[in-house]
C-alpha cells in the first residue's frame, strides 16, 4: 500500500480529519482534525533490554544478553536519526 492520505471523520468532533497510513519501512498512522485540533500519529522507540526480557519472561523465552543488532537495511536508512 505504501503512502496513502485521505479525509476521515473526528472521533472527538466528528469534523473532517486529514488522515494518513504508510506501510513503507513499519506500520504508521496518523491524523489531525481541521475542527477541533485533536491528533494522534505512531510514535517508535527501542525497548531497554530490561524490558525486552520482561516480554520474553511473559513469553516463555529465554533472556537475551545484549538486544538484537538491526539490519543493515534499517541501519542505513535512519543512520543519523538516533534510532540505532
Ligand atoms: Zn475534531
Amino acid at each position: 500500500m505504501a503512502k496513502k492520505k485521505f479525509n476521515c471523520e473526528c472521533p472527538r468532533c466528528r469534523g473532517t480529519m486529514s488522515c494518513g497510513r504508510d506501510t513503507r519501512v513499519f506500520e504508521t498512522v496518523w491524523g489531525n482534525c481541521h475542527e477541533c485540533g485533536f491528533e494522534y500519529h505512531t510514535t517508535a522507540s527501542l525497548l531497554s533490554l530490561e524490558e525486552i526480557n520482561r516480554i520474553r519472561k511473559k513469553a516463555k523465552k529465554e533472556p537475551l544478553l545484549k538486544r538484537r543488532e538491526p539490519q543493515i537495511s534499517w541501519t542505513s536508512r535512519f543512520t543519523g536519526k538516533g534510532s540505532s
